[in-house]
């Protein structure tokens, strides 16, 4: 079934007395009638009617459509994307292991990475996952996950999904796709061999700013190891929160669509203006890896990172205030604009830019669902605001 019907029909199961909207089942707990009835629902294997941190129908009926979207066979949400990610690495890994990721992870992704496994004693590697030698080289024996991003944030670096998951298979290795920045619509790391995606549904899937949650998507065996992690860290989600998704939901292929074609659009607008340095983004022919990014996305996404030919932060500054769409926060795919200057905004939440080659002056525009024409004369208008 094709996504845009998926999101609409997917739910079709969960309807109980004939409601068009699915039931909400805002409980913590469910009831037994008998102690026989009782010892059945606490059992260990996954369930949704026992304890609402042990699942819940609500969030059955979300995750039913989660995994669907990518032809899997189950999914997992989570309180958050770092839940789901934290959830995924930890259900794979044990004292004495190796784990190898990216230079560039999500800040939060790499403090797991680099702060709190090694407190474990589990060994980690952050390397540039675009070449896939660093990757072959830092293998060893005792590597159990490798730890992907693509596109990473918010440089746009793009690894070979295909390539890494058949180096990675050959040796036993298991893979984890962060496929946030692409979104599920656009990209699909399960078929190109990657075991488990993961996400944050905070951005693309819940769309509206308004949530916090994340999902990890692959076979039922890998949910339920990763669902019985993510029980023991507490990091569920209540009923409502799972609602308020599949509300979401149902517009997110017609979001992301739009949102892959306003970027686009700002993006061939920004390459040529006379103010810009420099754009970086994987559907525009100059991005470095755009043949691959084309060989392993159907769509772009919504983030555009660019460059201001001025350095001077009055200037930037300037280039902001004058700006009327895109609000000053962080966060990426909602229907709002968005706009960050990383390097500058973001070194209070612990990034190393200097490390991470982020330009001081880099702005990350994330596309919302407003009018392409409308945004184009915004970013026209504000760049006519500042100086060369
Ligand atoms: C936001 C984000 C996360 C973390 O998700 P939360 O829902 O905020 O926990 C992880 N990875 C990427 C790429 C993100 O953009």
């Amino acid at each position: 079934m094709h996504p845009d019907s998926l999101v609409i029909f997917g739910d079709r199961k969960a309807k109980t007395e004939n409601s068009v909207s699915p039931p909400i089942y805002q409980t913590s707990g469910f009831y037994a009638n008998t102690p026989e009835e009782f010892l059945e629902m606490s059992s260990q294997a996954r369930h949704d009617r026992f304890y609402t941190r042990a699942g819940n129908p609500t969030h059955t009926c979300a995750e039913t459509i989660l995994a669907e979207l990518e032809g899997a066979e189950a999914a997992l949400l989570t309180a958050s994307g770092m839940a789901a990610i934290t959830s995924s690495v930890l259900a794979h890994v044990k004292t004495g292991d190796h784990v190898i990721g990216q230079k560039w992870h999500y800040p939060g992704t790499t403090n797991l990475l680099k702060i709190f496994l090694p407190l474990f004693g589990v060994e980690t590697t952050l390397l540039d996952t675009t070449d896939i030698q660093q990757i072959e080289n830092a293998i060893r024996p005792n590597t159990r996950v490798i730890m992907l991003e693509s596109p990473a944030n918010p440089m746009m670096q793009i690894s070979d999904l295909k390539a890494i998951s058949k180096l990675a298979q050959s040796k036993k290795i298991t893979t984890i796709a962060d496929n946030t920045l692409a979104s599920s619509i656009n990209q699909k790391p399960l078929d190109l061999g990657i075991d488990i995606t993961v996400y944050s549904a905070t951005k693309y899937l819940s769309g509206h700013s308004d949530l916090i949650l994340g999902a990890a998507v692959s076979t039922k065996i890998t949910i339920e190891k990763i669902w019985k992690t993510n029980m023991v860290l507490g990091a569920c989600l209540n009923a409502l929160d799972s609602w308020i998704l599949l509300r979401g939901m149902r517009t997110y292929p017609l979001r992301v669509r739009q949102q892959n074609h306003n970027a686009i659009s700002i993006a061939q607008f920004l390459e040529k203006h006379p103010k810009i340095k420099k754009v970086y983004y994987p559907g525009l022919p100059s991005h470095p890896q755009h043949k691959l990014a084309k060989s392993q996305m159907s769509g772009f996404g919504c983030l555009v990172s660019f460059e201001l030919k001025t350095e001077v932060p009055q200037q930037i500054e300037k280039f902001f205030s004058s700006l009327r769409f895109p609000l000053r926060a962080p966060s990426l795919g909602s229907v709002d604009s968005l706009i960050v200057q990383p390097a500058v905004q973001w070194s209070k939440v612990g990034g190393e830019d200097a490390d991470l080659g982020i330009p001081r002056g880099l702005i990350r525009f994330s596309c919302g669902i407003e009018n392409e024409q409308d945004l184009i004369e915004d970013f026209d208008h504000a760049l006519r605001q500042i100086s060369g």
